[in-house]
């Protein structure tokens, strides 16, 4: 069976979602109240959730530019996106325009737990790695855009949850 409220996958036989703790509804039980209890539920959990991304930090040197480390950056609160529009953040990323394929490392967070996800994003045209950006897409999931306002690519949908 299927979450009404996040999409995933329920086994048989559960009572509520394991992965958003929705109640799971009997197939065909979407009346009117159950719609508003899901739309209801799913703008709490969207609240909790904020995605970070790994951004690393680096020192140029006489010898050469050498990695200092990495910290995680929020990138966005979920119930801040939109599926008709890229939320930028104010994340500044390299300076450089390529085509190759490169990939970036998010992290869903919400309460205490927190879900990493390594993500690959193939360019389809050069693009520059200015700015990170972040777009709701279908079934608790986002797609990270990269570039700037007037060009980026999008990343494979991610989960939230
Ligand atoms: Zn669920």
């Amino acid at each position: 069976m299927q979450c009404s409220c996040c999409y995933h996958d329920v086994a048989e036989g559960l009572a509520t979602c394991p992965v958003c703790g929705f109640p799971v509804l009997t197939v065909g039980d979407t009346t009117e109240e159950n719609r508003r209890m899901i739309e209801e539920y799913r703008a709490s959990k969207l609240k909790q959730i904020t995605i970070d991304l790994q951004v690393f930090s680096y020192e140029v040197r006489a010898d050469g530019v050498s990695d200092t480390g990495s910290a995680w950056r929020p990138l966005a609160g979920a119930s801040q996106l939109r599926s008709d529009a890229v939320f930028w953040s104010d994340l500044v990323c390299q300076q450089m325009t390529s085509d190759r394929a490169f990939t970036m490392r998010v992290r869903m967070r919400m309460g205490s737990g927190s879900r990493e996800q390594l993500v690959t994003l193939k360019p389809d045209k050069p693009v520059s790695r200015e700015r990170v950006g972040v777009i709701a897409a279908e079934d608790f999931k986002f797609r990270l855009a990269v570039g700037n306002r007037d060009a980026y690519i999008l990343s494979e949908p991610i989960g939230m949850l």
